[in-house]
């Protein structure tokens, strides 16, 4: 059902590289930038809303390929998140993670305040509680790893368990890329990937992809983006398929950093808790080794204040000190740049409680994007930052 396909025995970094191009002599190698609205009538191609244009359908082929599924690119992470959820009956059971992106939470929780559907919350490690929910839910929604707290959920115990025929398992792929996690394989109905991320992996784009292998679901996708409008932009669409030729290299650079700097922090006086799937002491270290193809190049930490030489407080004290010291830490970097999102070139982090909706997180949490810049420069700076905002924290002023 693709209109062109992975062919078996090549590799997905090689794939990444040579989908979604010309054909024919003549064809240029990269499908161009096509802003067209309508086209000469008489292909079944009339109007870009409801069929799409041939850049979208690059993105959409390297992304289906990578998948091993059919895609649909939309305008945002966002725009894709809420096709899944279009397609849900009135009443619908849903059930979401703890821990989940802050955007989709919020789009569960306006439906329900609405009434359209009910959400119900569980634990990403609690593989038990998914199997049971599965057998009832209307919308199984993982994210795996998850934001920011990287807790991997056992997809392949959770994709096979028993379901309602018309249940939909979405899985959120984003922080794993298709590269390291195929959800699919392991029996989700559809995938998702922010294409702001990774896939694009510059900074410079909004976009997201759904991709299944379930035929009716991909038409019905389809229609919701024609109906909602949720289409990608012309320029977006051509930046995220250019952006993802180096999501191999990217990512293989970005995520060897990432274990180093995992391992360094881990053993920083100053730092109290680290999360990083490839750590022996993550909480789901032994799901990822069996799912994931790589451990990936997010990393959460806390900082730890009374270490740094903050004294003992209430709790209230050592909370405001503790979200103080990372502020300050986030303010003293200088390579890797003080920024939301993440899966870009450029290191980025930000302390993830100060974000809307994401005030119940440890006080001091910083989330790490780590790019791929040079592992002991960005040790450098990361570890300057550290050390002399506990310098600071040490001596008020
Ligand atoms: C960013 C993100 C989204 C939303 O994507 P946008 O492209 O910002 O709309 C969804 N899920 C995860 C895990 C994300 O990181």
């Amino acid at each position: 059902m693709n209109k062109s396909k992975r062919p078996s025995g090549l590799t997905r970094e090689s794939w990444l590289v040579s989908a979604g191009r010309g054909t024919q002599p003549g064809d240029p190698l990269n499908v161009p930038l096509v802003p067209a609205s309508n086209f000469i009538l008489g292909t079944g191609r009339d109007y870009s809303r409801g069929e799409g244009t041939p850049t979208w359908e690059a993105l959409e082929e390297v992304v289906g390929g990578l998948e091993d599924g059919r895609a649909v690119a939309f305008s945002s992470g966002m725009a894709a998140a809420a096709a899944v959820f279009d397609q849900l009956p009135a009443g619908a059971a849903v059930v979401l993670p703890t821990d989940c992106y802050q955007g989709v939470a919020a789009l569960a929780d306006l439906g329900a305040a609405k009434g359209r559907w009910t959400v119900t919350r569980l634990d990403v490690a609690a593989t038990a509680d998914w199997v049971a929910a599965c057998a009832t839910a209307d919308l199984v929604w993982l994210e795996s790893p998850s934001n920011p707290l990287l807790t991997v959920a056992d997809l392949e115990a959770i994709c096979g368990a028993p379901r309602k025929p018309s249940a939909i398992v979405a899985v959120d792929n984003t922080f794993a890329t298709p590269l390291n996690q195929r959800p699919l394989s392991f029996g989700a109905t559809v995938a998702l990937q922010s294409a702001t991320k990774f896939i694009g992996g510059h900074s410079d784009l909004l976009a997201g992809v759904v991709t299944t292998r379930d035929e009716r679901l991909w038409s019905a996708l389809v229609m919701s983006r024609t109906l909602n409008g949720a289409t990608p932009g012309t320029l977006e669409a051509y930046l995220a398929t250019r952006g993802a030729r180096t999501l191999g290299v990217r990512l293989r650079q970005a995520q060897t950093t990432a274990g180093l700097l995992a391992q360094r922090l881990e053993a920083h006086p100053h730092v109290a808790k680290v999360r990083y799937p490839g750590l022996p002491s993550h909480p789901t270290h032994e799901v990822a080794r069996r799912v994931l193809d790589g451990f990936g190049s997010m990393i959460s930490f806390d900082l730890d204040p009374v270490a740094a030489g903050g004294g003992r407080a209430d709790d209230g004290a050592l909370a405001r000190r503790a979200a103080a010291f990372a502020d300050d830490v986030c303010g003293g970097v200088t390579l890797i740049r003080h920024a939301t999102s993440l899966g870009s070139v450029e290191s980025t982090m930000e302390r993830r409680a100060a974000v809307h909706g994401q005030e119940h997180l440890p006080p001091s949490l910083i989330r790490l994007s780590v790019g791929i810049e040079d592992a002991d420069d960005l040790w450098a700076d990361l570890d300057t930052a550290i050390e002399g905002a506990a310098g600071r924290l040490s001596r008020p002023s």
